[in-house]
């Protein structure tokens, strides 16, 4: 089994020392048994549950007598239980400009509380994806989706920012709700990006099945070569991806 779990995180600031994360949402997709709703998923249809994780439902995460006493709001508790997931429940983690953003956020904040790192699971990340492998007017989530059939994201108003931040309760609830429809459009972003990408990390050797989708057919296969190898290449009869087989004959360098 090859659990990926793609996750959002939003912030009070850009920066983790200054600020602080409202909420996680995730997904945990089993990618073995992906390519029985692909066609959905692609579509943005037939989602994987998904989970969220904030100030609001966490303990000691807001306490009204602290914050009309001193002003606290803690996401310590969120941290905490997001890391817990990472690793008890991740072989592969992707989130949207997440490498440069999600990630360092959640760490930085781990370290002021002294929670303990997360485990090195490889990354994906749906951004550096679409700018490497795709020629894009934007590689913002919502132009992506949009490109792709329809996006549910919408304008979060810097209002309400500005509010929760200062913990006014309506407010981290409409991030949070926000929060919810990010982790719909990496969804589908993660279906439609991964097969096109040489370089997604694939969570398992070939043992015969895709390790984007779980497909065990195989429609073309091709021989390929390195500088230092030829192997066999598979391409998935579901999803598309070419996966990297059995090395059939190498190459010895002459002097
Ligand atoms: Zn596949």
């Amino acid at each position: 089994m090859s659990r990926v779990l793609l996750y959002d995180i939003e912030a009070s600031n850009l920066s983790g020392s200054m600020g602080y994360v409202f909420s996680i949402a995730y997904a945990i997709i089993d990618t073995d048994k992906l390519h029985k709703n692909w066609k959905k998923m692609k579509r943005g249809k037939g989602l994987p549950k998904i989970h969220l994780i904030s100030v609001l439902n966490t303990k000691g995460g807001y306490d009204l007598k602290k914050i009309n006493g001193r002003g606290l709001i803690s996401d310590k508790e969120v941290i905490k239980k997001f890391a817990e997931v990472v690793t008890n429940e991740a072989d592969l983690i992707c989130g949207h400009y997440a490498i440069c953003f999600d990630h360092k956020m959640i760490n930085a904040r781990a370290m002021r509380y002294g929670v303990k790192p997360m485990p090195n699971v490889k990354q994906y990340d749906t951004w550096l994806s679409a700018r490497k492998n795709h020629k894009l007017h934007s590689n913002r989530a919502d132009a992506i989706t949009e490109f792709l059939g329809g996006t549910e994201k919408t304008r979060l108003k810097p209002e309400r920012w500005v509010k929760a931040s200062m913990g006014h309760i309506p407010s981290i609830k409409y991030i949070e709700h926000h929060n919810i429809k990010d982790i719909v459009d990496l969804v589908k972003m993660f279906v439609n990006l991964a097969p096109y990408d040489p370089k997604f990390p694939a969570t398992q050797v070939f043992r015969g099945k895709c390790p984007v989708c779980g497909c065990d057919k195989f429609k073309k296969m091709r021989f390929l070569s390195s500088s230092r190898e030829t192997y066999k290449s598979h391409q998935c009869s579901n999803c598309g991806k070419w996966v990297k087989g059995n090395r059939v004959e190498s190459f010895v360098h002459k002097m």
